[in-house]
């Protein structure tokens, strides 16, 4: 999406952002006259040549010769495109945007969100009426509140391949808006489309607003596949929403804390309990992005796990989040609700596993609100999580065991950004192995 800003809002911008406080998250800078200096974080050196000069509001290496204001360190630094970081920045500085997005691309995403409304409306009507009676039952069976269900807006998608082709006809829509929008699907053998939901109870997929922008539908039956999302559109990016942060971003803000969950129904029992902090993550990764979303709410994230799949599902999550080291370390900030660049721990996630096999949904059926509320209690630090498994995966007791832990333990060390948050973690290793804790740093680095 093409935005431009004028200059005076970038200069406003820039006049207001701190750059020692901006670049000091990153590289630690120590004075020198008029400038700062540190080692550089776009090449590798061992003298610092990157200095900044916080009262011209740049930076500049005299090794690797990059430099720039603090939009462009933002770019260079979290990979973010030129309007990102403006945005970043502005809200950061306090700087109110004007809106910019071109007229062309507005009414576009306009007409996508009116046909998700009436869509929404559709299949709401339909879980509802009479077709909707199969559903209803299911979710009466499966202990969900029908008042619940009406307030996350759940649907029918009734058992036709032209439901909602043929309804949004009548209404004037296009099939080709519906294709946009995801809910209708090309043939492949013949021209024409067809409903990309049928017969499947439908979750909407909320923005912050409220407003539809996707559809999760689940199968009643054993039909394949069980679970089966719309796809990314102008609307829908994956990895940038979490199913019911409209409704949830309240209880977040009143308990200062956010639990995700993996099913809607998950999500919809732990509202239905009280737990209304409660979002679900769409899909297993779980990005940087939404973890941000999560934090503008709480600084504190229960990640809830069932007991079989916790290890290797918390790792993988915890895996995603190093991966996305430069992304976790702008959140240390960007969302801080302190207004402070600084913020304890980049890890932020805890995890609560489940007993065997229990998900939340049975979990909260079978022993309630205080028993969930319990697990969440108990919920450890992702970091100490991940390394309580590999340890447990390795026979300490012998030689070889011991050293394949070690090294398992350096490298998760090596990847975590954050100097305190490593330094527990290999002060605990280093306990539980029987080793010093420096010697894990050295392999570490
Ligand atoms: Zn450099």
């Amino acid at each position: 999406m093409a935005a431009s800003f004028s200059s005076q809002i970038l200069d406003e911008i820039r006049s207001r952002v701190d750059m020692i406080e901006l670049v000091g998250r990153a590289v630690n800078l120590k004075r020198a006259g008029e400038n700062w200096k540190g080692l550089c974080p776009f090449h590798t050196e061992r003298t610092p040549s990157f200095t900044v000069n916080p009262k011209r509001g740049i930076f500049h290496c005299f090794g690797c010769g990059v430099g720039g204001d603090a939009f462009g360190f933002l770019m260079r630094q979290d990979r973010m495109a030129f309007p990102e970081a403006v945005r970043v920045l502005a809200e950061r500085a306090g700087v109110e945007l004007p809106t910019q997005r071109s007229p062309e691309t507005d009414g576009k995403l306009e007409a996508l969100r009116r046909v998700m409304a009436q869509a929404a409306q559709f299949y709401t009507e339909a879980l509802w009426g009479a077709e909707g009676a199969t559903a209803r039952a299911y979710l009466e069976g499966r202990g969900v509140d029908l008042e619940v269900a009406r307030r996350f807006g759940l649907g029918w998608a009734p058992e036709s391949w032209n439901a909602l082709l043929s309804h949004m006809a009548r209404q004037g829509v296009g099939d080709e808006t519906l294709v946009a929008a995801g809910l209708a699907v090309p043939r492949q053998t013949a021209p024409g489309f067809y409903d990309r939901f049928r017969g499947r109870l439908l979750f909407s997929i909320r923005d912050l607003q409220g407003r539809v922008a996707a559809f999760g539908g689940r199968a009643l039956g054993s039909e394949e596949p069980k679970y089966l999302n719309s796809p990314e559109t102008s609307l829908y990016v994956k990895g940038q929403m979490l199913y019911a942060l409209d409704v949830a971003r309240e209880g977040m803000r009143q308990k200062n804390r956010a639990v995700v969950v993996e099913g809607y129904l998950d999500c919809l029992m732990a509202h239905q309990h009280g737990f209304s902090e409660t979002v679900a993550a769409l899909g297993t990764a779980f990005t940087a992005a939404q973890l941000s979303l999560l934090r503008r709410y709480a600084e504190e994230v229960v990640s809830v796990f069932d007991a079989d799949a916790a290890g290797q599902k918390a790792t993988s999550r915890l895996e995603d989040m190093l991966s996305d080291v430069m992304d976790i370390r702008n959140l240390g900030w960007s969302v801080s609700r302190t207004g402070s660049f600084e913020k304890a721990g980049y890890f932020p996630i805890k995890v609560a596993v489940l007993p065997e096999g229990h998900d939340p949904d049975s979990l909260l059926r079978a022993e309630g609100a205080q028993g969930f509320q319990a697990r969440l209690d108990a919920a450890r630090s992702i970091l100490d999580f991940v390394l309580e498994r590999t340890l447990s995966e390795e026979d300490l007791s012998t030689a070889r065991g011991r050293a394949t832990a070690h090294a398992r333990v350096a490298l998760l060390l090596s990847k975590v950004p954050n100097a305190e948050e490593a330094t527990m973690l290999a002060r605990e290793a280093a306990r539980r192995l029987g080793v010093d804790a420096t010697q894990l740093w050295i392999e570490a680095c």
